[in-house]
């Protein structure tokens, strides 16, 4: 039977969405509309304390304007939810006492001074900095006083470092990991709760996701996250990194550049088909440049956009694509559209 493709964007609700966000969330939304797929948003709220529901509403409300739907999510629901992270501590907590009784993770005891002391010292040796494991070799009468004591430790996971694994990459075909390069990665914090290597993992696991469309700066997570499918003896999923924005002097893309956030683009005036259309066709080569969602779903090609590397933001392009559009939309919608900011205009100058 032919594997249902099931792929998701998985943002942490930052406040706002940067266009490298905002590719990830296309491409896996092109992809899945390809290959009659299904697009889970997912939302990563462990980590941020404030504003979290304006921000994931912003999030969802982003999407929709740029008319990405959703098929399974917070709002949408769907069979593999709860959508949000924070509402999932409970399958971590499951996954994790799998690993535990299974003996590949370890309680690590190290402080976070004693760490980076450790760290400056490596480096200082020029060693690659990674964890020693001093606590793996700690006999179980060493843990129990610890544990006697009320010390604090984290779980790490016990990587085979003789191990290589091998993935598969939409734009690279495959990317082999040594694990002898990587340290035994934290899996929780010290109040217990889950880090978001882990749980990123474990929903990709449970919501069934079959590619991960991500930007290559979560590479190395990527590492360990197929460590962790190792030791689980699951399938890995197929995964495509995609490549980092940069702007014209060719640095990542940072919020010190105009255009760096949906909301620059849109306060700005760009359509939400402009910066769509730029954002699906940069990095890659199409006869038509000028396309809708729908006609570039049609088009949507993997040999089209199977760039590694970096791809340069260019906006004078982008205002051009903007332009298009702006002839192509209807003299009706695009007073529609147009009032708005004469609105705001207007309230402005009172
Ligand atoms: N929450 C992570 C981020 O926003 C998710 C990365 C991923 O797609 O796995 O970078």
């Amino acid at each position: 039977m032919k594997e249902t493709i099931r792929v998701r964007f998985a943002p942490s609700p930052t406040g706002f969405m940067h266009l490298g966000n905002i590719r990830a969330a296309l491409m896996n939304y092109l992809f899945a509309q390809k290959h009659n797929g299904t697009f889970v948003l997912r939302i990563e709220d462990t980590d941020q304390k404030r504003n979290l529901e304006e921000a994931r509403l912003k999030i969802m409300h982003d999407l929709a304007w740029l008319g990405l739907t959703c098929n399974e999510g917070p709002d949408v629901g769907g069979d593999y939810g709860p959508y949000l992270q924070s509402q999932r501590a409970g399958v971590y907590q499951e996954k994790l006492q799998e690993l535990i009784s299974m003996g590949s993770v370890y309680r690590c005891f190290c402080t976070h001074e004693e760490l980076e002391q450790k760290r400056k010292e490596q480096i200082a040796a020029k060693l690659p900095p990674r964890y020693d494991r001093t606590c793996l070799n700690y006999s179980q009468e060493q843990i129990e006083d610890l544990l006697k004591q009320n010390k604090k430790f984290i779980w790490r996971l016990k990587l085979d470092e003789h191990k290589i694994i091998e993935i598969k990459d939409c734009a690279r075909e495959t990317i082999t990991f040594d694990m002898h390069n990587f340290s035994d990665p934290a899996l929780t914090r010290q109040d217990g709760t889950c880090t978001f290597i882990f749980a990123n993992f474990v929903d990709d696991v449970l919501m069934k996701i079959t590619h991960v469309i991500r930007g290559e700066d979560h590479i190395s997570n990527t590492a360990i996250q197929a460590a962790l499918y190792d030791a689980f003896d699951f399938k890995i999923p197929v995964f495509w990194h995609l490549p980092i924005i940069c702007n014209t002097q060719g640095q990542k893309l940072s919020k010190r550049d105009f255009g760096f956030t949906l909301n620059d683009l849109k306060e700005a005036g760009f359509t939400h088909e402009a910066i769509a259309n730029y954002l699906a066709i940069i990095g890659a080569s199409f006869e038509n440049e000028i396309q809708s969602l729908d006609e570039i779903i049609k088009s949507f090609d993997l040999d089209h956009v199977r760039a590694s590397g970096t791809i340069k933001y260019d906006f004078e392009k982008l205002t051009w694509i903007n332009h298009q559009w702006l002839q192509k939309i209807s003299l009706e919608d695009l007073v529609n559209r147009a009032k708005l900011f004469v609105y705001d205009a207007f309230e402005q100058s009172k």
